[in-house]
């Protein structure tokens, strides 16, 4: 049957291999937004980064423990970041226990962590159910690639896979298996504070190790929406990571609904729009959700989240040579961006293994860019970051995967690392 659902991952099924876990795994058909067969991961126990003040505080006092409790233990998680029930010093040991009995800390353990020569760091995480998942780390240059700084952005993953099939990503290309709970969100940032805070040169732990966090990673954001809002609520409270929505930025291929579902939420967060194509004709090559969205949708759902946050938002736009790196792709570009107001941000293509797809030359891509300038337009381009550890979207969870796949027959694997 041929479905013209753009999020259906044909064969996705194929992805789910029989390994040991814990918990259970079963297949919904939802609705929302559209329909799609998903697979859904139930743990044997919860873990704490999925739990709010509120939800802790009425499981402690259904338990019969006074309800300070709970407070107690968010600062254990959130402030000093411990990673053992022992640690919890101040907490009763009948207390710990019936923690242990209920709850698990940490969802993901960290498999691999590399960093590139261009101060990039990714982190190769593993779920209870043995799916991978990367969180990146990157450290915005001061004067140019390459260079040390302060400003630390991290980029989290919300799916395993992605059904969207853009067609620069590897992501997409490994299709998608599951939506990440929030608890496997947070703790992405969790370990990622934890790294940070064994170099910091910041006096206390208290707050969060870096200074913005981007839902850029595998998945679309808006496709997994309930945890989006719910982890943005535990990153936002003062009980938890204690983190301005205003440095947390959602990007999203160009799912208009939710879009505008978005704009009316209470968290003020920042907008990017995954463009890549400034005309339906372009963008219908690299971004299959266009045929379902297109640039007459899209364009009034951004300008409507726009007007009503009164913020500027970004358009990322990945140049690719002779797909849409022309100057009339920059004119018409140029002409969006100041309709909505939006920076622009261009990236030359990041070369993915089984895309076969060429990044433009500098030349053309200073071409293009000086076009936005002389419209106007506020523009960056964002040269090469972390390519040498494969930092394009998914990069790093799909070679792993395949790596595993050849290795399932050797008698023992010499390429996972142990775990850190
Ligand atoms: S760019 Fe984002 S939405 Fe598109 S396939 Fe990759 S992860 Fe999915």
């Amino acid at each position: 049957m041929k479905c013209s659902c753009v999020h259906l991952p044909c064969g996705f099924l194929l992805f789910l291999q029989p390994r040991n876990f814990s918990g259970q795994i079963s297949v919904e058909i939802l609705r929302n937004p559209c329909t799609f067969a998903l697979v859904k991961f139930t743990p044997a126990k919860p873990s704490l980064f999925g739990e709010t003040l509120e939800s802790l505080k009425v499981s402690v006092e259904a338990a019969g423990f006074p309800g300070f409790r709970a407070k107690q233990v968010m600062e254990w998680l959130y402030k000093k970041r411990v990673d053992q029930w022992d640690a919890m010093s101040n907490l009763p040991k009948a207390f710990r226990a019936w923690l242990d009995t209920h709850y698990i800390l940490y969802p993901t353990s960290s498999l691999i962590d590399k960093r590139s020569d261009d101060v990039t760091q990714k982190l190769l995480l593993e779920l209870e159910d043995k799916s991978l998942i990367e969180t990146v780390l990157i450290r915005a240059p001061q004067t140019g690639v390459g260079q040390e700084s302060s400003r630390k952005t991290v980029c989290v993953s919300i799916q395993v896979g992605c059904a969207y099939g853009c067609k620069f990503c590897a992501s997409g290309l490994a299709g998608f298996r599951r939506n990440l709970m929030a608890a496997e969100v947070v703790s992405q940032l969790m370990h990622i504070c934890r790294r940070e805070d064994a170099h910091t040169t910041r006096a206390k732990k208290e707050i969060a190790s870096f200074d913005n966090i981007v839902f850029m990673g595998m998945g679309e954001p808006l496709a997994n929406y309930d945890t989006l809002i719910q982890t943005i609520k535990i990153l936002n409270a003062d009980w938890g990571l204690n983190f301005g929505a205003r440095r947390i930025t959602v990007s999203t291929s160009g799912l208009a609904p939710q879009i505008l579902k978005l704009a009316n939420e209470s968290v003020p967060v920042r907008l990017a729009i995954s463009l890549h194509g400034a005309t339906n004709e372009v963008r219908d090559q690299i971004m299959p959700i266009n045929k379902k969205y297109p640039l007459e949708e899209l364009l009034p759902a951004v300008k409507a989240f726009q007007e009503k946050h009164g913020r500027m938002l970004t358009l990322e736009f990945i140049m690719i040579k002779d797909v849409n790196d022309s100057l009339d792709q920059a004119k018409a570009l140029t002409k969006i961006a100041r309709d909505l107001h939006a920076h622009v941000n261009c990236i030359p293509y990041n070369k993915v293994e089984g895309l076969e797809w060429q990044r433009p030359s500098v030349r053309r891509q200073d071409a293009f860019v000086d076009v936005l300038r002389k419209g106007g337009v506020s523009v960056t381009i964002r040269r090469e970051k972390g390519h040498d550890i494969n930092a394009a979207c998914g990069q790093l969870r799909l070679k792993t995967e395949q790596k595993m796949a050849e290795d399932e027959s050797k008698p023992s694997s010499p390429f996972i690392n142990p775990r850190v």
